[in-house]
């Protein structure tokens, strides 16, 4: 360790100041090694090859449409890092071709058979951890301690909890089965899968206890997923899709490609059937390819409100299945009988964690009035603390912005604020790099709910602070939102727990904490956040009919 400039106090806790912890020093840089093989150029994954993109036709409609390749960068640096195919409509046809002539296969394998696969597509995630956490870091900018301790441990645990499902699922749905089996493979006047019937053997089906049958798979699954989690969104949505007896194409977002990359190499380390997973690379147009494709059984979708809105409109009307995991604005409520320095802990972790990119963020904060001035006071000191810079340091707090769009949508939120006249409250100190997008964490206090701060997703590292009086008024200002994904609350008393957090409508309620994830726990949200659930045994009911 190096002593140099002192510029806070690092694992001193809550409110904890350089002379409390006797600690004035500053940890030296520890870099995590980048010695990660990065191909110049990649094509997108179809039919367990990676292919060359395909020609879109002369579709385009913008300067640059009809290049077949675009540039994903390290947003800590602006390097470039690699090419990435862009998607054509007819590289997504060729993925949900190559999807459906799988589906029938892939879903008539004995079902502990389809376990094995995902179990070792789990235990190969682990084996290549840290290379996935490096490049996760360095393609996203989220600090190397997160996507090494949270995103891969996570995405891997996704898949090992799936791959205990893929043989039992007559015991997610009991009481629910036992609707006769769809003849000819058609579900819903879809054309018929090729090649098979899309069923499971009778044997297998009729073997299981009860006899009741065994839930029909959806059929070709059409993933799109964020650049918030790339890995572990990658896996809350092939992971049940592949228990269930599915076969999907992935559509990564366009500045975080790299890691389902890894992932199709690790399909095919691990054997998995051709066509079973594919994965196909490019901006929105691509996703939109992917939602009003024909054969396309269920979309999965995670990303705006915006876009979520865009993908319900097109698959109206038709026979296609829709989850959307959206937005949030979620309310974080500190009653004063909580502990203050463990609820600042959870302040911090709720809305700087990952730069503030993540939908269930705590981004509204509630204090109850006569502890307000202790939490502000304690929460400015322990905002100082954090470290801005370099994602790949082991000791960053709090990484690089993803894209210069999003930091410049952050800035526009900072503007609101402060013309809207809320006070601005920024962790000063360290000066940031000068390559990249950064943004040191910072909140609002005087925050009006009817302000811009209060009622829309930033999706940054920037807090609003409110108060109120009353459980019921944190209630009722909590519930004020379009949104309604995710909440946290903060008290030493058992009893107010149960009672808030049944009258608050977030799919999410942590207690006594925050951003804690399970592969057994749902997730999903209420009103603009969306609908449906990923996750647990209820994830399990969008990747089936019954
Ligand atoms: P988007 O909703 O634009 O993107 C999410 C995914 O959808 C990406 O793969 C994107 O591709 C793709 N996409 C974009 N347009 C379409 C379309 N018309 N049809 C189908 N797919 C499409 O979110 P952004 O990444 O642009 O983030 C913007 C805002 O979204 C954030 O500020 C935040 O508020 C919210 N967000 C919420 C997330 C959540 O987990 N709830 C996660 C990420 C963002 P591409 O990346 O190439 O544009």
């Amino acid at each position: 360790m190096k002593a140099n400039k002192a510029r806070g106090a690092v694992g001193g806790g809550a409110g904890a100041t350089p002379r409390d912890t006797g600690f004035e020093g500053e940890y030296a840089p520890a870099p995590e090694t980048t010695k990660v093989a990065i191909a110049p150029r990649y094509g997108h994954f179809i039919g367990g090859k990676f292919v060359e993109p395909r020609s879109d036709g002369g579709k385009g409609t913008r300067p640059g449409d009809h290049e077949p390749h675009f540039l994903t960068i390290n947003p800590a640096n602006e390097q470039p890092l690699a090419e990435v195919a862009q998607g054509s409509e007819a590289d997504v046809d060729a993925a949900v071709r190559a999807a459906a002539t799988a589906q029938p296969k892939w879903a008539g394998l004995r079902a502990s058979e389809r376990a094995k696969y995902i179990f070792r597509i789990a235990r190969r995630i682990q084996e290549r951890a840290r290379e996935l956490a490096v490049l996760e870091t360095m393609d996203g900018g989220k600090p190397i301690r997160e996507s090494r301790d949270v995103d891969v441990p996570l995405a891997a645990a996704h898949f090992f909890y799936h791959a205990g499902w893929a043989d039992k699922l007559e015991y997610a749905f009991a009481g629910r089965l036992g609707s006769p089996p769809l003849r000819g493979g058609s579900h819903l006047g879809n054309p018929p899968l090729r090649g098979g019937s899309g069923r499971l053997a009778r044997s297998e089906r009729d073997s299981r206890p009860g006899g009741a049958g065994y839930p029909e798979p959806v059929g070709v699954c059409g993933q799109i997923i964020p650049w918030n989690f790339p890995l572990l969104m990658a896996a809350w949505k092939l992971a049940p899709a592949l228990a269930c007896g599915n076969t999907c194409v992935l559509k990564p977002a366009e500045t975080t490609p790299l890691t389902a990359l890894r992932l199709a190499e690790i399909c095919q380390e691990v054997e998995l059937p051709p066509g079973v997973v594919n994965i196909v690379t490019g901006d929105g147009r691509t996703g939109a390819a992917l939602v009003s494709h024909p054969r396309i059984d269920k979309i999965a979708f995670t990303g705006s409100t915006d876009v979520g809105k865009r993908i319900a409109k097109a698959t109206a009307g038709t026979t296609k299945k829709l989850t959307l995991e959206l937005g949030g604005k979620s309310p974080n409520i500190i009653f004063a009988d909580a502990s203050i320095d463990q609820a600042v802990e959870g302040i911090i972790s709720a809305i700087y964690f990952n730069q503030g990119h993540v939908c269930c963020a705590g981004s509204r904060l509630f204090v109850q009035e006569s502890v307000l001035e202790e939490v502000i006071a304690k929460l400015r000191l322990r905002m100082a603390s954090l470290r801005v810079g370099d994602p790949l340091d082991k000791n960053t707090d709090i990484g690089a912005i993803n894209s210069r769009p999003q930091l410049d949508t952050i800035h526009r939120y900072l503007d609101a604020g402060r013309n809207e006249g809320a006070e601005w409250h920024e962790a000063n100190g360290s000066a940031l790099p000068s390559k990249g997008y950064w943004c040191r964490p910072s909140f609002f206090t005087g925050v009006q709910p009817s302000h811009t701060i209060a009622r829309e997703e930033i999706f940054g590292p920037v807090l609003a602070v409110m108060s109120f009086r009353t459980p019921e008024e944190a209630i009722s200002r909590a519930n004020n939102s379009a949104y309604g994904l995710a909440a946290g609350v903060w008290t030493d008393k058992g009893s107010k727990i149960f009672e808030i957090a049944k009258k608050l409508r977030a799919g999410v309620v942590w207690l006594n904490t925050y951003n804690r994830f399970d592969p057994a726990s749902p997730f999903g949200g209420f009103k603009e956040s969306g609908f449906g659930r990923e996750g647990g045994m209820q994830g399990l009911r969008g990747y089936v009919r019954l």
